[in-house]
C-alpha cells in the first residue's frame, strides 16, 4: 500500500482579519514540526500575504479558498492562479459546496479550475460531497461518481496524486452533525475507488474528510484506512482546537 502522509487543512472561510490572521498564526506556528501531516491554512484572499509571510520558513502552507480558471480577463472579483502563486500561495480550495450552492459554481468550471490550478502550481484541494435528501434517496454514490468524473475530467492519471480530494457531506458541514467514522471510510473508499480506476498511481491521492471535525472526533474519523486527514472548518478557527485536530492526524 503506498505511503499517503497525513494533511490537514484549515477552511477559515471568511472569517479572520488580517490581525486575526496574525493572532492565530502567532498562536499556532510553534506547534507543527513538519514531522507530522502536512498542515495548511486557507485564510481569505486579504489575509494570504500576511500568512505566507508568517509561514515562511515553517512546515505549515498556505492555500486559497478559490480562484478563476482564466488567466485574466474581464472577470470582476475574481483572482487568477498567477495572481495567487506570486504571493507564494501553494495550493487552493476547489468546488466547496459553500461555493457550488451560493455561488453556483459548476462542475464544468471546476474541471478547468482543477487544471488551471494544477498547470500554475497549485496543489488543488477538490471537495466534493452529497446533501441529505441525495444521500436519504440513496443517491450518495451516484453524487460522488458525477462530481469526481466530471471535476477530474481530462486529467492525467499521473496527476491525480497531485490533487487532494476532501469528502465534505454537506449535511455535516457547519451543522455539528459528523459523519460517523463508518460512514466517512465507506464513502472515501468508494472515491478511492473510482480513482483507482483510473490507473495505479491514483492509490497516492489523499482523501480527506471535512464536515464538523473537532478535537474529539478527529482521531476517531481519521484512524479509518482510507481517511488521510481531515478539511476543518469551524474548529480551525481556534488556534488550539486546530493544534490538537493536527495531533490526533499523527
Ligand atoms: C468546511 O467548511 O469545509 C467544513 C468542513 O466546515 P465545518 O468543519 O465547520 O463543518
Amino acid at each position: 500500500m503506498p505511503e499517503r502522509r497525513p494533511y490537514v487543512a484549515a477552511n477559515w472561510k471568511m472569517h479572520k482579519t488580517v490581525a486575526e490572521t496574525r493572532d492565530f498564526l502567532t498562536a499556532f506556528l510553534d506547534g507543527p514540526n513538519g514531522q507530522g501531516p502536512e498542515v495548511v491554512v486557507c485564510p481569505p484572499f486579504t489575509s494570504l500575504p500576511a500568512a505566507v509571510d508568517l509561514c515562511a520558513g515553517t512546515p505549515v502552507k498556505v492555500a486559497a479558498q478559490n480562484v478563476h480558471q482564466e488567466e485574466s480577463g474581464a472577470y470582476t472579483g475574481e483572482v487568477s492562479p498567477a495572481m495567487l502563486t506570486e504571493l507564494g500561495v501553494e495550493a487552493v480550495i476547489l468546488g466547496h459546496s459553500e461555493r457550488r450552492q451560493s455561488f453556483a459554481e459548476t462542475d464544468e468550471a471546476l474541471a478547468a479550475k482543477v487544471h488551471a490550478a494544477l498547470a500554475a502550481g497549485l496543489e488543488p484541494i477538490l471537495c466534493v460531497g452529497e446533501t441529505q435528501e441525495e444521500r436519504d434517496g440513496g443517491r450518495t454514490e451516484s453524487v460522488l461518481v458525477r462530481q469526481v468524473e466530471a471535476d477530474l475530467a481530462g486529467l492525467d492519471a499521473g496527476r491525480l496524486p497531485e490533487v487532494v480530494v476532501a469528502y465534505e457531506p454537506i449535511w455535516a458541514i457547519g451543522t455539528g452533525r459528523t459523519a460517523t467514522p463508518e460512514q466517512a471510510q465507506e464513502a472515501i473508499a468508494f472515491i478511492r475507488g473510482l480513482l483507482g480506476a483510473r490507473g495505479e498511481r491514483a492509490e497516492r491521492t489523499r482523501i480527506v474528510y471535512g464536515g464538523s471535525v473537532k478535537p474529539d472526533n478527529a482521531a476517531d474519523l481519521m484512524a479509518q484506512p482510507d481517511i488521510d486527514g481531515a478539511l476543518v472548518g469551524g474548529a480551525s478557527l481556534d488556534p488550539g482546537d486546530f493544534r490538537a485536530i493536527v495531533e490526533a492526524a499523527g
